[in-house]
């Protein structure tokens, strides 16, 4: 049995179903490239016939050339009652000129009788003739069956004697699918193991994860002898989501021997997982396996004591292999081998006997007294340390800003800022609105320095977060604000705190653009 897989990623079909995602074209070009360059087989892109904006899709596409990916087009079988070159939705699939195509048919009989209301027999002569039709035009039939594992358990006979019409008709693939995501992995792998006896072409998963077990439902599957795996990147999918293949892939090839991309790929997983959820603007899912920034996150203390001795104590494997960085958290109670390893980011030469290391605890307990905590914001930290030791370098100096909030809010906006910035002895200021005094204050800067430093255009925030600290903590009531950005690439925290929001989020965004800044240059 070989030990290669195919990934099958449907991110831009099944994935952009998802509640709050909408792709543009371009927005789906770019992610095309990106699976190309992660290195998946095929790329599911929807069906060229249902909207102009597909079909925009398909014609761009097809002009891009691709290492490693296939472009399938989707679509049904053909409709009851009439013959293939009748029904224009086949038709738009093959003037889509994809070298392959995925057709989904009916597995369930109730489906076949009480949905699209035709009979049984009907049902078989339209898989057979449609999947028959793309095979004799030369194409790669990858057959869905929908709502198999649903139809098996009401009616074995006739869901199996669906495929094996599918197969008879000459389909590459024959895909199961657990569309309403109910499947458990045993029942998956058991039904997958009797398709396997019955047909003789390759078998396929497609899971659902309205159990929360897509992930675990796909590798059984594999297990009992799938070798095309269908999922989306980051899970995205609509109700609870789709197989996570930024899960599936590493646990496949890392865990268990399989190929599912090419090896010297793999650390491109986190970034694409990351470049998604950002094109699809979705917050990305920070408690993600292998991808998520807490995925080799260690709080300080006895846990990131032992990674720091030895990394297998507590990850299962490295985080670069997957594209990822350990993180080890600040408390209050910070451990000395996690402010150690930040220490050594900026100076792998000071060890926790240095003079300079010495000052820089005593300083991180001072602000930790006034309020702030770099747990999760490490970004902030790094540059405490970096002025300290002397490794910082100045981007801007702030001359003045003002806010100016206006009630009422009229379209989203009731803030202005102006600022007035030194950038190499030159002055620079600028205005903008927004919603809210921050909004404003942020685009107000960004605008400054782009003039300087254009990559700073690539800087997002994601999320702001407000906490007000207890007021016996010190004199005055404070706030601590929580800036989250990305650029796409990365995402960072960073923390400022004053008992003016104004101010603390003024420090928070400082250090957010310092950082990008500095990662730059
Ligand atoms: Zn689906």
């Amino acid at each position: 049995m070989t030990n290669k897989l195919i990934i099958y990623d449907s991110t831009l079909r099944d994935g952009a179903q998802a509640l709050g995602i909408s792709f543009t074209v371009e927005d789906k070009l770019k992610i095309v490239n990106k699976l190309d360059n992660l290195g998946v087989h095929y790329i599911e892109a929807g069906n060229p016939g249902s909207n102009p904006k597909d079909l925009e899709f398909f014609e761009k596409v097809l002009k891009l050339k691709l290492a490693s990916s296939k472009i399938i087009a989707f679509g049904a079988t053909r409709r009851a009652n009439i013959s293939v070159e009748e029904d224009a939705n086949i038709q738009s699939l093959l003037k889509a000129g994809t070298e392959a195509i995925a057709v989904f048919g009916k597995s369930w009989d109730f489906q076949v009788t009480d949905i699209i209301k035709t009979t049984l027999e009907e049902n078989l002569r339209m898989i057979y003739d449609t999947i028959k039709y793309f095979k004799n035009h030369g194409k790669i039939v990858v057959y869905d069956a929908e709502h198999f594992f649903d139809g098996y358990n009401a009616n074995p006979e006739y869901a199996m004697e669906t495929l094996k019409v599918a197969n008879r008709a000459g389909a590459d693939t024959i895909c199961l699918c657990d569309t309403k995501g109910a499947g458990l992995p045993s029942h998956i792998a058991r039904i997958t193991g009797l398709v396997r006896d019955e047909v003789d072409c390759a078998i396929g998963i497609h899971c659902h994860n309205d159990n929360g077990m897509a992930v675990a439902g796909s590798i059984a599957a594999v297990e009992a002898g799938a070798v095309q795996i269908q999922g989306t990147i980051n899970g995205f999918g609509e109700r609870c989501g789709n197989a996570n293949l930024c899960t599936i892939i590493p646990n496949l090839q890392l865990m268990m021997n399989y190929e599912c991309i090419p090896a010297a790929n793999m650390e491109k997983l986190t970034p694409t997982a990351r470049y998604v959820s950002e094109v699809a603007n979705i917050i990305h899912d920070e408690r993600a396996p292998f991808v998520g920034n807490c995925a080799f996150a260690h709080k300080a203390g006895m846990h990131a004591d032992a990674v720091n001795k030895n990394t297998s104590a507590y990850e299962m494997i490295h985080p670069e292999v997957v594209g990822n960085q350990r993180n080890i958290l600040m408390s209050e109670v910070a451990g000395r081998s996690a402010v150690m390893s930040i220490i050594n980011m900026v100076d792998s030469t000071l060890t926790k006997d240095s003079p300079e290391t010495k000052k820089i605890i005593e300083r991180l307990k001072e602000l930790e007294y006034e309020g702030y905590q770099y747990e999760g914001a490490e970004s902030s930290f790094e540059l405490v340390i970096r002025k300290m030791l002397g490794k910082y370098k100045t981007f801007f100096e702030l001359k003045e800003f003002k806010v100016i909030v206006n009630e009422p809010t009229v379209n989203s906006v009731n803030s202005s800022a102006m600022i007035k910035i030194l950038v190499d002895g030159q002055t620079e200021i600028t205005a903008a609105e927004g919603d809210g005094p921050v909004n404003a204050l942020d685009k107000a800067l960004r605008k400054a320095l782009e003039r300087f430093y254009p990559r700073i255009a690539e800087m997002k925030l994601t999320d702001y977060k407000v906490r007000v600290l207890d007021s016996n903590f010190a004199t005055a009531s404070k706030v601590r604000v929580l800036i989250e950005t990305t650029d796409g690439q990365d995402a960072w925290t960073t923390v400022g705190v004053s008992t003016d929001i104004i101010e603390a989020s003024w420090r928070a965004l400082v250090d957010s653009v310092e950082h990008k800044l500095m990662k730059e240059n």
